[in-house]
C-alpha cells in the first residue's frame, strides 16, 4: 500500500513507467507498442466475461500501464490531455453530469 500512497496522479504514474520500461518500449516502438495496448484490453474484456474481480484488477492496471508506455513513445502528456479534455464536464454538452442525449 506504501507504492498507492506516492502514485498519487497519472503524471506520477505515467513517468514512473518512463523509469521501468522506456528502454524496452523504444526498442519495440509505436506500433508494436500500440499492438500490445489493444490485446491488454481485450484481456480486461476477458476477465469482465469470467467475472473476476482480481483479473479484473490486474487487467485494468495493465491498459493503464501500456497506455502510459504509448503515450511516452508518442510524447502525449496523458494527464494534462485528459484533464484539459474533461475539464469537469463532458466535453460534448459541456454538462456534470453529462445530459447527452443517446448512450453510445
Ligand atoms: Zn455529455
Amino acid at each position: 500500500m506504501e507504492c498507492y500512497k506516492i502514485m498519487t496522479s497519472i503524471k506520477n504514474f505515467q513517468e514512473l513507467m518512463e523509469k521501468i520500461y522506456i528502454q524496452r518500449d523504444s526498442k519495440r516502438g509505436k506500433e508494436n507498442t500500440m499492438l500490445w495496448l489493444m490485446t491488454e484490453v481485450g484481456e480486461f474484456a476477458n476477465a469482465l466475461i469470467k467475472g473476476n474481480k482480481k483479473d479484473l484488477e490486474n487487467e485494468a492496471a495493465d491498459v493503464l500501464a501500456w497506455l502510459c508506455s504509448e503515450c511516452n513513445l508518442l510524447g502525449i502528456d496523458l494527464e494534462k490531455v485528459a484533464v484539459m479534455k474533461y475539464d469537469r464536464k463532458c466535453p460534448k454538452c459541456k454538462s456534470m453530469p453529462c445530459a447527452c442525449n443517446n448512450i453510445p
